[in-house]
Order: structure tokens, then C-alpha cells, then sequence
């Protein structure tokens, strides 16, 4: 059986690219096909600035919209990465596995760091280390799949080279993974700037949707979404790219029946595609956020499943981690 690893960071309230870039998938296929685990992976919150009470709000927040969106602990493990040490035990190995140079070249890096030294702020060690934390989430498991979106595609990729470098010199360890991408919607963009991908750590909020916006908020952010100039709704990426997201959403919201390019044809103007994927987006929401709020009402389950998942992921970890270490030539403890 497949094994699967995949995480969402808590930096912000999770977006409709989230949850079209990975959750849906978690939930409809990858958590009853393979052996999943799906991970808030708050270390990674970290490495931007940050605030304390924020992130661990957040961290809670986004379990209880997985669990909200439909992953069943029964099916699949669900847990938060501080709450075991194998992953940064092991990202410090694969830190000595990677070179600055690679690091260097990693475009999430270059964004990032630019984005923080334009608005004064100091560009955290952890920021440019990251990748190598990513890569012990995932190797740490044993995973051969990684469902993300486009953007973290290079990061993935990136894994793959640690592994084979590791297993080369050191002996093989680890299992080499693969990223999968949705086949729609692997990349939705902002609806105010559909040159760049929603992120949840966006701080221009007009064109995300939240996964926990009001039916109202998210049909107006849709009914705004900045169209280009012309009037025919035509699928082109490039010369059309808010009418081309805008059509990726609604494949998407609808499971992939009907692809972007087909829906095109059954607009005549961009009020009604407008009107339709706002419908399509507020419907896909309503059931998610009306589980999110019995589950707020419902604390200790949410505890009991992020104890009882970091249980099952440590001792899923451990021995692979602990291979290793002595692989790499640390002596075993006595
Ligand atoms: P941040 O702005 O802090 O990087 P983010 O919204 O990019 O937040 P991540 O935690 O970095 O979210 O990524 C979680 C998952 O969601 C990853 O699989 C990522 O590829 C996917 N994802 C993030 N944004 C989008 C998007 N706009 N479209 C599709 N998938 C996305
Ligand atoms: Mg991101």
C-alpha cells in the first residue's frame, strides 16, 4: 500500500488554494487508498515572523478543519510535527546532507526572504533551512507520495535528491517519494492578482477566500475577482489568467467533472461564470464550516486525535530515524 505525507503550515487562516490544492484530495482519495498521514506542520510556522499565540491558535484551528473537511482518524493519521521529535532529529541529518548552494536555489526561499527584507524584517536561518525540515517530514515516514500544490513541487523534488544522496553514501534508508499534483487547480491564484498563487500569508486579504468566510464574504470577494479585459470567457492561462482561474475553481469545486476549457464554452459573459463559481464555492464551504463549528463545541475530541495520531507517527518514525542516525555514523546511545 501507498504511503502518503502531507502538511499544511499554520500561518494564516487556510484558503480555498489549500483546500483545492491538497485537502479535497486528502480527503475524497488519498486517505483511503494508502496508509496517509496529514500533518499541521507548526515548525514550519516559524520561520517568518511570527506571533506566539497566533500560531498555536491557528496550529488547532487547521486540525479541526481537516478533521471539518472530512480525514477520519479511523482511515488515516492526523497529528501536529512538534508534537514528535523524529522531525527535527532527522532534519538535522538531511542538513548535513544538503548543500547551502541548493538551499539557495529554492524559489519559495527567494520569494520569501525578498518579501520579508521589503518590509524591514530580518530573514530568519530557519527560512533557508526549511527544505531540509520538509524532506525529514516526509522521509521520516517512509512516504512515496506527497500530494501538494504546484509551488511546493521543488521542495519535493529537492526530497527526492536528499534520499538518493543519502542512501548512496550512508546505505539505503530511505524510501524515494514523489510529489502529486491535482489534476485541476494545483496553482489557484489571488482574485485580485491572478499573477500570483492565494496564500494564506498573503496580508492583501481581498482576493483569498478563507475556508471559514461567511457565505456573503465569499460570494462578494468572487463577484470582484479582477477579469481581464475583453468580454468571451475563453480557458488561456496566459492571456486570460483571471477568467482562467476562475474556471479552475469551478472544475474543482465541481470534482473534476467537466474541465476548465469544456465550462468555457457555457458562458456567454463573466457576471454569470462569476455568479456560478460563487455558488459552486459557497456550497463546497457550507457542510465544512457547519462541522467546523460542532467540533469547536467538542475540544477534547480534537485533543484525543492529535494524542492519539502523534502516538502512531512516532513509533512509525522512530526506527526509520533511528536507522538513520546510526547510518550516518553516530554511535548508538549505551
Ligand atoms: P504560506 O503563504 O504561508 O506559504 P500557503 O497557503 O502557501 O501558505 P502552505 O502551508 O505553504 O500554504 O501549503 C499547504 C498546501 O497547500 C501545500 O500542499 C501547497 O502546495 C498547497 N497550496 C497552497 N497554496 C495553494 C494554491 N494557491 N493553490 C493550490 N495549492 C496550494
Ligand atoms: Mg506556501
Amino acid at each position: 500500500m501507498a504511503r502518503i505525507f502531507s502538511g499544511i503550515k499554520p500561518t494564516g487562516h487556510l484558503t480555498l488554494g489549500n483546500y483545492l490544492g491538497a485537502i479535497q484530495r486528502w480527503v475524497e482519495v488519498d486517505q483511503h487508498r494508502a496508509e496517509a498521514l496529514f500533518c499541521v506542520v507548526d515548525l514550519h510556522a516559524l520561520t517568518v515572523e511570527h506571533d506566539p499565540a497566533r500560531v498555536r491558535r491557528l496550529s488547532r484551528q487547521a486540525a479541526t478543519l481537516f478533521l471539518a473537511a472530512g480525514l477520519r482518524p479511523d482511515l488515516c493519521t492526523l497529528f501536529v510535527q512538534s508534537h514528535v521529535d523524529e522531525h527535527t532529529r532527522l532534519a538535522y541529518l538531511l542538513e548535513c546532507t544538503a548543500t547551502d548552494g541548493e538551499m539557495r536555489r529554492m524559489i519559495q526561499y527567494k520569494e520569501k526572504s525578498a518579501r520579508e527584507r521589503a518590509t524591514g524584517g530580518s530573514v530568519r536561518l530557519s527560512l533557508l533551512t526549511y527544505p531540509a525540515l520538509m524532506a525529514a517530514d516526509i522521509l521520516a515516514y517512509g512516504a512515496d507520495e506527497v500530494p501538494v500544490g504546484d509551488d511546493q513541487a521543488q521542495h519535493v523534488e529537492l526530497t527526492r535528491d536528499l534520499a538518493v544522496r543519502f542512501n548512496q553514501r550512508y546505505g539505503a534508508t530511505f524510501t524515494v517519494p514523489r510529489a502529486v499534483l491535482p489534476p485541476v487547480a494545483a496553482r489557484v491564484m489571488d482574485l485580485q492578482d491572478p499573477a500570483s498563487k492565494m496564500g494564506k500569508s498573503h496580508a492583501e486579504t481581498s482576493g483569498i477566500v478563507y475556508l471559514l468566510d461567511e457565505a456573503d464574504v465569499v460570494r462578494k470577494k468572487i463577484m470582484r475577482a479582477v477579469t481581464d479585459s475583453g468580454s468571451e470567457v475563453r480557458y488561456d492561462r496566459e492571456a486570460q489568467p483571471g477568467v482562467a482561474n476562475l474556471l479552475e475553481i469551478l472544475a474543482a469545486c465541481r470534482g473534476g467533472e467537466g474541465k476548465p476549457e469544456e465550462l468555457a464554452a457555457g458562458y456567454s459573459s463573466y457576471g454569470a461564470l462569476k455568479r456560478d463559481v460563487a455558488d459552486a464555492v459557497v456550497e463546497l464551504l457550507r457542510p465544512l464550516r457547519e462541522r467546523h463549528a460542532e467540533l469547536c463545541a467538542d475540544p477534547e475530541y480534537v485533543d484525543e486525535v492529535l494524542r492519539a495520531g502523534a502516538e502512531r507517527a512516532r513509533a512509525l518514525a522512530r526506527p526509520r530515524v533511528d536507522t538513520a542516525y546510526r547510518a550516518i555514523g553516530l554511535l548508538p546511545p549505551v
